[in-house]
């Protein structure tokens, strides 16, 4: 059933022997026909990204995000998409892990910055006022000891001030584990880009980290903004609450995932500075944005 000769039934057993290990220790799981596709699909499409960026299938959109107070524009972040030909859209929650998984996201994540910074080049022309740009850094983005010069790079070419830019990267157990991270970190903000932890409060999120790292946005989880109009009331204390800790500290608060009125005046009124979500803009295609 499983194979009909040692070298498929050994195969079969790897895939199986995958899943558990990702499941956690001490599973069993056997190879259904469902997992062989996944693992056969989840195969090809990684093979695809290897020739993504060389067959121009990658490309940026760009969302919106606001000021709470005026609900004026104060900058965009770059939000990476895939159009396969094969598979169509790929949602970057399935490719950004594939990418850093192969380590493709080193090349990736520099081809991001690189025509973001060009993109924002012109949006700052159209718009004539003072705008920043949000760029998502993977983890393993900044295990490579030459991100900063890369980066660095990448500004002067693209004339780029780096006041404008913001570095947007996710809680991890990584962050507390290595302490080449904290040190690229630093030297990545002293180059003048600020530093925004995304997806505050969902996974890893440490008040020790709030101390020990060169912060100047968090960036609450939507999930909480979801909750913000259910019945209990722990999200909206919950946000309430980071809200505080981070004026106390001098960082400054962006909220996303924002999608109602209600949810908006809500952060609003509590003290929330910038605002991201449906709401206001959903993410768009660098012409549509100028
Ligand atoms: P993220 O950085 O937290 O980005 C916010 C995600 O929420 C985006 O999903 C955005 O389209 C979506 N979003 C924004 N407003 C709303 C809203 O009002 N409602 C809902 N339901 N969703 C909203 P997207 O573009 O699918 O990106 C998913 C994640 O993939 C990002 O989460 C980020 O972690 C990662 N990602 C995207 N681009 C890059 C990149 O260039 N580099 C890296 N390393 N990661 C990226
Ligand atoms: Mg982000
Ligand atoms: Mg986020």
């Amino acid at each position: 059933v499983d194979g009909e000769n040692p070298e498929t039934l050994i195969k079969n057993a790897d895939i199986a022997m995958y899943r558990a290990k990702t499941g956690g220790k001490n599973q069993c799981i056997y190879c259904s026909p469902e997992l062989k596709d996944e693992t056969i699909t989840k195969m090809k499409l990684t093979n695809s990204l290897y020739r993504a960026l060389d067959r121009n299938e990658l490309y940026l959109n760009y969302q919106p995000q606001i000021k709470a107070e005026t609900q004026e524009i104060i900058g965009f972040e770059a939000l990476l998409r895939w159009n396969n030909k094969e598979y169509g859209l790929v949602s970057p929650n399935i490719f950004i892990p594939m990418a850093e998984q192969t380590g493709l996201i080193r090349q990736i994540g520099l081809w991001t910055i690189k025509t973001a910074c060009e993109h924002f080049k012109s949006f700052k022309k159209c718009y004539g006022k003072d705008i920043s740009l949000s760029i998502n850094l993977s983890i393993e983005q900044l295990r490579d000891n030459n991100i900063t010069e890369k980066i660095s790079k990448v500004l002067l070419d693209t004339e780029t001030n780096a006041k404008d830019i913001r570095i947007e990267i996710t809680e991890s157990i990584a962050f507390n584990e290595d302490p080449n991270i904290l040190q690229r970190l630093i030297e990545i903000r002293n180059l003048g880009i600020s530093i925004s932890i995304d997806d505050f409060g969902k996974g890893y999120s440490s008040f020790n980290r709030l101390k020990t790292f060169p912060i100047d946005i968090l960036k609450i989880d939507m999930d909480f903004v979801r909750g913000i109009t259910s019945p209990s009331k722990k999200d909206r204390a919950i946000i309430r609450s980071i809200i505080q800790i981070a004026k106390n500290l001098n960082i400054a608060v962006l909220a996303e995932g924002v999608e109602t009125k209600e949810q908006y005046t809500y952060l609003k009124d509590n003290g929330c500075d910038m605002i991201q979500g449906y709401y206001f803009y959903k993410p768009m295609p660098a012409n549509e944005i100028e």
